[in-house]
């Protein structure tokens, strides 16, 4: 048995429709109208002059990543390797070392994050079970002209300080 076809008339067939003199005209006249009521009063546009004015980042923002530290400094990485093993984008290197100060095991002696490779998804962030990591730093624009730059090292992580306090953090969510 043959399929019923329902044959449906094409709107916007005649010879003023396909032309569309009338349609565009009055995509015209919204733009106009637009640039006219905007060159009146342009006090409703919503312009923002960056980068003279930055924008309002909330305080767990995903930006660029900081390692934390103790109140004496050091880091409060333990070389665990969950973060690096976790990243999708396979662009954290830890090589650990042993710890002397008595605050854990290891420590490490090199991380390195290359910001070319990451995808800025906070799973390091989940993953570290101490809070040694974060992307808490406010940094959204991350540029330069050399790829070597791009590379972060495990003194500029740890030198790096939160862009929040660490009550705005915590009260930030995930
Ligand atoms: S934000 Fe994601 S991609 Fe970037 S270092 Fe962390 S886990 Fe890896
Ligand atoms: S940052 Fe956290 S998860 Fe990554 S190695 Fe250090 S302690 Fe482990």
């Amino acid at each position: 048995m043959g399929a019923k076809v329902k044959i449906i008339e094409r709107k916007g067939s005649s010879l003023i429709e396909r032309l569309y003199l009338i349609e565009i005209a009055k995509g015209m006249a919204t733009t106009f109208g637009h640039l006219f009521r905007n060159l009146k009063d342009n006090r409703n546009l919503y312009v923002r002059h960056y980068p003279e004015v930055q924008p309002e980042i909330p305080a767990r923002w995903r930006g660029r990543h900081r390692l934390t530290t103790h109140e004496d400094g050091t880091a409060k990485c333990v070389a665990c390797f969950m973060c690096q093993t976790n990243c999708p984008a396979k662009c954290i290197m830890i090589e650990a070392g042993e710890r002397v100060d008595g605050k854990a095991e290891k420590m490490p002696v090199k991380f390195h994050i290359d910001l070319l490779e990451c995808i800025y998804c906070g799973y390091c962030v989940e993953a570290c079970p101490l809070d040694a990591i974060r992307m808490d730093t406010g940094i959204f624009s991350v540029t330069d002209n050399n790829r070597e730059s791009f590379l972060l090292g495990l003194e500029e992580l740890l030198a790096t300080p939160g862009a929040c306090s660490e009550e705005e953090y915590k009260k930030g969510g995930a």
